[in-house]
Order: structure tokens, then sequence, then C-alpha cells
């Protein structure tokens, strides 16, 4: 129950969308923040100016994600307790 908690506040606070620098290869924060609905409804890629290498980069909602931190391929023990909770 608190798991499913935590995941109702992550997906109904603003959130800093994050990217990979493709530069540096570091999580990077695009200066956008947004809610997950918001963020999954963006079409086409939008772009940044990046904060750690200071090159325009070019996100879309495919290879940006939501949260502070490592993206979430980073996170697989994430992944598996997410799916866990689709198939119950
Ligand atoms: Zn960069």
């Amino acid at each position: 129950m608190l798991f499913s908690a935590m995941v109702e506040v992550r997906t109904r606070y603003i959130q800093p969308v994050m990217f990979t620098c493709e530069v540096k290869g570091e999580p990077v924060s695009t200066g956008h923040r947004m809610r997950v609905n918001e963020f999954a409804a963006i079409v086409g890629p939008r772009s940044f100016r990046c904060g750690s290498c200071g090159e325009i980069h070019t996100w879309t909602t495919k290879t940006a994600w939501l949260g502070e931190g490592p993206p979430p391929s980073f996170a697989p023990a994430r992944a598996e307790a997410a799916s866990e909770t689709q198939s119950v």
C-alpha cells in the first residue's frame, strides 16, 4: 500500500524533465518541469541548452524521463516492481 501511495505522489506532482547529456553521458535537467500526463502528451522533439556541456541537445519522450536521478533503464529493480504491480 505504501508503494502505490508513493507512485500516486510521483504521478501527480510536477517533476523535472531529465535527459542524458550526449557529450558527457550523465543525467542533466532540461529546464522543463511538468506532470506525467503533460510529459506523455508531448509530440515531437524539443531542444534545450545543456547545463553540463553547454551544447544544444534534442530530446523526445523516448529519450528523456521525469524525476531526479538516473534514467529508469538504470534502475531495473524499479521496472520489475512496476510490472509486478500491473500483473496483480
Ligand atoms: Zn550536454
